[in-house]
């Protein structure tokens, strides 16, 4: 009997979970005959539907039957449609009741799990240690870049303790309209990257001279700091700028190669959730087992914040009963709807995601994608609602809007403060962060083999009931740890793959 998946017991589509896919004219499980041939992690009708009929899977409406479908008949994103998304108020902030399904209730402080993490000065605790190299604007790049080569290969050996060098790299910085109104969040972005906690409280940074976002403006640091501000229009030549950053450099490393990791709570955590190139099983395999590890991590104190607005759209209502404040249910629906402008203002919503890849892996629909997605933020209740690139204040689970794309993502969770990042793919993306580590979850086992030396956790064997959801998530919580530990590193780490920042600017170029 070929296997299918029905997530709640209203769905009127299930999801093909045999690896080979489906024959025309197959018998599957409940009776119904296969239609056409469906691939793996395709959905099948599971009865006949009428045209404009709402499409059922998580137990709610994905979209809506653009023609008849029969049962058996292969359910895709050309079979069905979405409305548009409904304006989100104060009174639907008022109306619904909150709803507390937290896994621990009944235990919600534990607190008793260590890692091994690095103290700062400040209090924040790191993952890493990392040399930072920050720039005002893009202009000065491709210098930093050849003085980070040469303090890879001639410095860094001398400093043992210390992981990596890395430059925060980004476009911003001049040739924007620095005053826009939404100039703030790339410019809190950039700030905010600089107090990372995996670089232990040091800053370098390096300006061009003539650039509008100056470094007093940009990172507290003026000609008088001279110990952490490389300008290289005051530099004679190109030689002096790379003499200049690597004497600068290193007398930073100094500092931070007396850095080690001790045992610490880990509630000293910053971890950062997200999913990139998602199938059909994200909301079924990895984001469950990510939000159960999740809710691990809020029970014992953690800082984690779950993003990504065009994947959270769809589920606002689910979202706004875990908060409890209108005040709260406020700040989320002002940054849900400050999206729903942004997209407006160039003609498109939400719907311009998903991705070519999602829908090949059986996602038809935003909304689809959206039940899936906040699977990830597990059971726990919001207590926070960061705009883009705020710093992490709360312990427990926080909000933090961002834009879905993964690097854009990626980089906005590591301003907010992450020191770790759970990344969960149905479709495989080799995804990974110089500054903080990267776990990748596979969603089905066909990619976990076929990725073996990429995926860090097969999430796809709940789906073969080889693990429970509950084993899955204990597991994925412990090796968490020892990632952030440092006694385990990721695949992708290993092979030293690494995407670009990519701040997030909606303000105009000049
Ligand atoms: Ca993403």
């Amino acid at each position: 009997m070929k296997k299918i998946i029905k997530v709640h017991p209203s769905d009127n589509v299930a999801i093909i979970a045999t690896k080979s896919g489906i024959n025309k004219n197959s018998p599957i499980e409940g009776g119904v005959t296969a239609k056409n041939n469906i691939p793996f992690n395709q959905k099948i009708a599971l009865e006949n539907l009428a045209k404009n009929q709402a499409i059922i899977r998580y137990g709610v409406p994905i979209g809506y039957a653009k023609e008849s479908i029969q049962q058996g008949e292969w359910v895709n994103e050309n079979s069905m449609y979405i409305h548009k998304t409904i304006p989100l108020t104060r009174e639907i902030a008022n109306q619904l009741k909150y709803e507390n399904h937290y896994r621990f209730k009944d235990s919600p402080n534990v607190q008793t799990d260590t890692f091994q993490g690095y103290l700062n000065a400040d209090g924040t605790v790191g993952t890493k240690n990392i040399l930072a190299i920050n720039v005002t604007v893009q202009c000065v790049k491709g210098v930093v870049d050849q003085a980070i080569e040469q303090i890879r290969k001639e410095i860094l050996p001398k400093y043992p303790n210390v992981d990596d060098v890395v430059q925060l790299n980004h476009v911003y910085g001049c040739g924007v309209a620095i005053h826009a109104d939404n100039a703030e969040i790339p410019k809190r972005t950039i700030r905010n990257l600089a107090d990372n906690p995996n670089f232990g409280n040091e800053k370098l940074v390096v300006a061009l001279g003539c650039e509008k976002f100056i470094p007093e403006d940009a990172f507290q640091v003026t000609a008088e700091d001279s110990e952490n501000l490389v300008v290289l229009q005051e530099c004679n030549g190109y030689a002096e700028m790379i003499d200049e950053i690597i004497y600068k450099a290193e007398q930073i490393l100094k500092h931070l190669n007396k850095r080690s990791r001790q045992t610490l709570p880990v509630s000293n955590l910053i971890i950062g959730l997200q999913c990139g190139g998602s199938d059909a099983f994200s909301g079924m395999t990895a984001n469950p087992a990510i939000g159960y590890a999740a809710d691990l991590f809020v029970q014992q104190g953690a800082k984690v914040m779950f993003s990504e607005v065009t994947e959270v759209r769809d589920a606002a209502e689910i979202l706004l009963k875990r908060i409890r404040t209108t005040e709260l249910r406020m700040k989320l629906i002002q940054e849900l709807t400050w999206y729903d402008n942004y997209l407006a203002h160039s003609h498109v919503d939400r719907a311009e995601n998903p991705s070519p890849g999602n829908k090949k892996g059986g996602l038809s629909t935003i909304i689809e994608k959206a039940m899936g997605s906040i699977a990830k933020s597990g059971t726990a209740e919001i207590i926070d609602v960061l705009s883009p690139g705020e710093k992490i204040k709360k312990s427990g689970m926080t909000y933090a809007a961002t834009p879905a794309s993964d690097f854009v993502c990626g980089t906005q969770q590591l301003a907010s403060g992450m020191t770790l990042e759970v990344f969960s793919t149905g479709r495989g993306t080799p995804y990974n962060l110089e500054q903080c580590p990267v776990i990748k979850v596979a969603t089905n086992t066909k990619l976990a083999e076929k990725w073996a030396d990429i995926i860090d956790f097969d999430a796809g064997t709940i789906l073969d009931h080889k693990t429970t959801l509950e084993e899955a998530g204990k597991e994925l919580y412990r090796l968490m740890i020892a990632v952030a530990s440092g006694e385990i590193k990721t695949k992708a780490e290993q092979h030293k793959i690494y995407n670009d920042l990519a701040i997030f600017n909606p303000a105009p170029i000049t």
